[in-house]
């Protein structure tokens, strides 16, 4: 019961996220309901059901027939996994994955994120974790992303987050989720059309290992 419960906020809260960071791109005053990009008709509640409203449409607008972006779709099933699994976790791994939910779909559309809400987030895991943090570890994983920050090989926010990672779950958690990372990354790599020379988010890569590591 609690895993449909959280699978479901999960899903609600990935849609609501991912619209939201989509509109916040957009330029222009924004309707207040959802709409189509394309026709810019309103889109009913009955076409908005995380999940499951894409694959009743068929992945279509029902009133212009114009594709959809997919991209909401497997954002919301994530958020659908992702939460059946975060539920059961303590706080400190809800707060986190929140908060990395966050950073992941700003990276997503932005390539960059708010620092206000990383620094938000952080202080609520510090919070729920401050008896048994790991400050050694933490220091060697920022340490360690100095160079590839520097020669731009990782996003400067990609490297806060994994140093929050290493003080909250220490180094060899870090370690396994960082390896699920890289190869989700190469696999995305080498499976994506057009310029490979443009960066992939990290952050939403980080997301997914994440789902892997609390499945396994
Ligand atoms: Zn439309």
């Amino acid at each position: 019961m609690m895993m449909i419960f959280g699978g479901l906020t999960g899903a609600c809260w990935a849609s609501f996220l991912l619209c939201q960071t989509w509109r916040s791109t957009q330029n222009g005053p924004q309707p207040a309901r959802s709409y189509c990009p394309a026709c810019r008709g309103p889109i009913a509640g009955y076409d908005n059901i995380p999940v499951l409203s894409f694959l009743i449409l068929r992945g279509r607008c029902r009133q212009c027939r114009a594709a959809i972006d997919p991209l909401g779709w497997y954002g919301e099933i994530a958020g659908l996994v992702d939460g059946s699994l975060v539920i059961r976790q303590p706080p400190s791994v809800i707060t986190f994955a929140v908060l990395l939910s966050i950073l992941a779909a700003s990276d997503l559309y932005r390539y960059s994120f708010t620092d206000g809400w990383f620094w938000l987030g952080a202080a609520v895991c510090l919070v729920c974790d401050w008896r048994s943090l790991h400050w050694l570890p933490a220091l060697l994983v920022f340490g360690a992303g100095i160079l590839p920050v520097r020669h731009h090989q990782l996003g400067d926010g990609d490297s806060e987050v994994i140093t929050l990672a290493a003080l909250l779950f220490g180094l060899i958690s870090v370690l396994v989720w960082l390896l699920i990372a890289s190869g989700l990354g190469i696999v995305l790599i080498l499976m994506r059309r057009g310029d490979r020379r443009q960066p992939l988010p990290f952050l939403p890569v980080l997301l997914v290992a994440l789902l892997v590591l609390l499945s396994i």
